[in-house]
């Protein structure tokens, strides 16, 4: 159903979460996409590769059906599958820039990415400014003549603010520069950034796109034909790639990614409505509020708002800490986008990178990752927390 290149846009995005670059193997009529755990591929004769594969870092054909699936979803030409988010951070970074260029990053960045542009990055010649991605008069102002690109990130982690993408890719575009957005926290079921006009897409499949907190893994999605070709080159020549069986995990839970996110997005919701209202709660982070700054943005730019939650708790950082030691349904942990309910505190755990930075959140800052779970027992489970 597909020309196993994530070209096929006629189906919805359900079917081509399920189907798209997966069609039967044709050596065993195998449903699905097998797991094709080999590090070298045979050549009938010297340079000859009947189905284009040679080694594994090159391109594997479980790899393969990610990517393009990845490609059909995204509404891109081409999918690129990394060992981690972060390795499709670097490589796109590297593969793109130069030393002596400039980027602009979020000024609530994900702690990873900015640790990577302040402490690896810079050390190589990149430089960057932290702005404000909300206002683009900000925006504008810092942009540079080396400014190469514009890295985005909506909703943000872990205050959820919204970024105007179709905004933002105008400013980029008529600077000469880039937008590349991380659609790591609404996915591509959400929220589409090729189609409001930015270059690439990148993704902590590990989140969302996985889905069950199993595996490790990013991507980058583009559209135009030279920026896949340096994505291609700087993916096989840097290594970062995701292996056959992570692909595979990564590949099952795009499958379900569409009825997933929409449970996370109604359990959301209602936790939502739950934080508002509480007594111990003094301000939620959510973009489908009302009040939001970024709601309008947010409800012409994507299908619902999103599984993730964040609030600060009155009584500073102990009864932040208090409400996290406390759940017993939201497992206190790292990470998102799984099925299972998280609870964490950003400014102990994974934002401890930004403390003293311009990137510091708040110390009474709780983050959600909202899961699938009977939504009853997530209310229960935060009213107990919180009491
Ligand atoms: C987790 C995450 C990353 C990094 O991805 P890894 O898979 O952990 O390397 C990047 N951006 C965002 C928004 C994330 O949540």
């Amino acid at each position: 159903m597909t020309d196993g290149k994530g070209a096929e846009t006629a189906h919805g995005f359900e079917t081509l979460a399920i189907h798209a670059g997966q069609d039967a193997d044709p050596s065993t009529g195998a449903v699905i996409t097998p797991i094709f755990q080999t590090s070298t591929f045979r050549q009938p004769t010297v340079g000859e590769l009947p189905a284009g594969y040679d080694y594994s870092r090159a391109g594997n054909p479980t790899r393969a059906a990610l990517e393009d699936c990845l490609a059909a979803l995204e509404g891109g030409t081409r999918g690129f599958a990394f060992a981690s988010g972060m390795a499709a951070t670097d490589t796109y970074l590297r593969a793109v820039c130069r030393p002596g260029d400039h980027i602009l990053i979020p000024n609530d960045a994900y702690g990873g990415t900015f640790r990577l542009v302040d402490r690896v990055l810079r050390r190589w010649g990149l430089d960057y400014t932290p702005v404000p991605l909300s206002d683009l008069a900000a925006v504008r102002a810092a942009i540079r003549p080396e400014t190469k690109l514009i890295w985005c990130e909506t909703p943000t982690n872990p205050l959820l603010g919204i970024a105007d993408i179709a905004g933002l890719a105008s400013v980029a575009h008529e600077a000469g520069a880039q937008l590349v957005v991380d659609n790591t926290f609404a996915s591509p079921y959400l929220q589409q950034p090729l189609n409001l006009g930015a270059d690439a897409v990148v993704h902590s499949t590990t989140k969302y796109i996985g889905g069950h907190s199993d595996v490790v893994g990013g991507a980058v999605v583009v559209r135009d034909a030279h920026l896949a070709d340096d994505i291609a080159f700087h993916l096989k020549s840097m290594g970062g790639v995701a292996g056959p069986f992570d692909s595979w995990l990564a590949l099952r839970g795009l499958k379900t990614l569409a009825v997933r996110m929409d449970r996370h997005c109604a359990n959301a919701e209602s936790v939502v409505q739950l934080l508002v209202s509480h007594p111990a709660v003094t301000e939620v982070f959510y973009p489908g509020l009302e009040n939001h700054a970024g709601h309008e943005i947010a409800a012409k730019q994507m299908r619902r708002f999103g599984g993730m939650v964040s609030f600060r708790v009155r009584g500073g950082q102990d009864a932040a800490v208090a409400v996290c030691d406390k759940a017993k349904v939201f497992t206190l942990a790292e990470s998102l986008g799984g099925v299972e309910s998280l609870i964490e505190h950003p400014g102990l755990m994974t934002h401890s990178s930004v403390a003293g930075s311009e990137l510091e959140v708040p110390d009474d800052l709780v983050r959600l990752s909202v899961g699938i779970e009977s939504v009853e027992d997530l209310r229960a489970d935060l009213t107990q927390a919180l009491g």
